[in-house]
């Protein structure tokens, strides 16, 4: 759940830094089953999707299904990405 709190009401001190909460995160020894208490980014009412190959938590499968999903944009040039210039990642 996300709680969202309003900056306009009076007497509202907006606080300047907030630490990051910790995530549940449970992995059985086989890897094939896992479970944890990550909302969904999107609708933050169902848990999140785990992708195993990089731990990154995605869209929820109805908000999967509805066109959300997760993607890695590359902010290099046209000509930086046609002769792989400067990757901000490894290039597989
Ligand atoms: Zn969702």
């Amino acid at each position: 759940m996300q709680y969202t709190y309003d900056v306009d009401t009076p007497n509202f001190e907006c606080p300047d830094k907030l630490p990051v909460k910790d995530v549940q995160f449970y992995v059985h020894p086989s890897s094939m089953a896992v479970t944890h208490d990550y909302s969904c980014p999107v609708c933050r009412e169902e848990h999140a999707v785990v992708n195993g190959s990089t731990g990154v938590m995605g869209p929820c499968w109805g908000c999967r299904a509805a066109g959300w999903q997760i993607k890695r944009i590359d902010r290099r040039s046209w000509w930086k990405q046609f002769f792989n210039i400067g990757a901000p990642y490894a290039s597989k």
